[in-house]
């Protein structure tokens, strides 16, 4: 009898363990993310290779920051984690915090509702001159989800031409210093000079934390392996990468699906086992947007409403072997 009485109280705790996040859910299988060597890794230290779609600009895009779309990219994309690329200047956080704010917890809420991993990006290319914006943000968000595995603090999106050492690093450490006062151990992204792209100028001079990664972005139409290769060399220099935003297209956000460029991308991206985001969630009329204009905020998407890219972007997330 001691035994079946131990034997339940196991079967209990892994009930109120799968009530935290869904059985079988991304977040139930992989937990936290951390850095491991050139990896991120989940709870069993194997590599977690995460797919999913980003939101587009939180305060053009406001539609879309719903539960209802999460649980479709959920259900329909076979998504494991989501991105809410939360604005920062043109309308964004600096001018309606509240506003931005409650749109980055909504998509946070949903997502720890589907057992997803949600990104939660500071949309911004100058995020240096207004870091104090960044640190209340991020403080926020910390003390009231730092407890959740599905966090991913992406704290600048894409850098401009400016100096990793003198620019972003220093910039970073305030907006990292603001999460560990409340969370210790979640995994954080950081961007890289040059929209993103330029992940070799960390090797030098990387951040001390042990869980920070670092931001890769391309756009399948624009970079081509010159920007694998190197993502190639950050990667052998140690560093750990996630592609937290990419397109089928051109870099701005427009022009034809290049699929043979995107195949040559996703290969690079198994290879690594990286995480990809796809931008983006939008029903505007640009290469990269997934939706044909009016498609609902609370998806059920049907394949009519998708567009070329859409279709193409649901087939590569729904194979994904994370
Ligand atoms: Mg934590």
């Amino acid at each position: 009898m001691v035994f079946s009485i131990g034997l339940a109280a196991m079967v209990l705790a892994a009930g109120m363990g799968s009530e935290m996040s869904p059985q079988a859910s991304p977040v139930d299988v992989h937990g936290r993310l951390q850095v491991k060597g050139n990896r991120i890794v989940g709870k069993d230290g194997k590599p977690a290779s995460l797919a999913g779609m980003s939101l587009f600009w939180s305060q053009w895009m406001p539609q879309y920051y719903t539960a209802g779309t999460v649980a479709w990219l959920k259900s329909d994309f076979k998504s494991t984690g989501v991105r809410a690329a939360i604005a920062v200047g043109s309308g964004g956080y600096l001018t309606q915090p509240d506003v931005e704010t409650k749109k980055a917890h909504a998509v946070v809420d949903a997502a720890i509702k589907q057992g997803m991993y949600v990104l939660v990006d500071w949309h911004s290319h100058d995020a240096e001159k207004t870091p104090e914006a960044a640190e209340k943000f991020f403080g926020e968000l910390a003390a009231k989800y730092g407890n959740k595995p599905n966090v991913i603090y992406e704290i600048y999106n894409e850098p401009l031409k400016v100096s990793w050492s003198q620019v972003i690093k220093p910039y970073a450490e305030r907006v990292i210093a603001a999460i560990r006062k409340h969370d210790k151990d979640n995994l954080i992204i950081v961007g890289t000079p040059t929209w993103s792209q330029d992940v070799d100028a960390v090797i030098p001079d990387p951040i001390k934390d042990p869980n920070v990664a670092y931001t890769l972005h391309f756009y399948a139409g624009t970079h081509k392996q010159y920007l694998r290769d190197k993502a190639q060399k950050a990667l052998d220099a140690g560093l750990a990468l996630m592609v937290t935003e990419w397109g089928t297209v051109n870099a701005d956000g427009d022009g034809k699906v290049d699929r043979e460029s995107t195949q040559a991308w996703m290969d690079f991206i198994a290879k690594n086992q990286l995480s990809h985001f796809n931008w983006s969630v939008a029903d505007k009329v640009e290469g990269a947007a997934i939706l044909k204009p009016g498609s609902s905020g609370n998806g059920g998407w049907k394949d009519t409403e998708l567009t070329e890219s859409g279709l193409y972007v649901r087939d590569l997330i729904r194979g994904w072997k994370h």
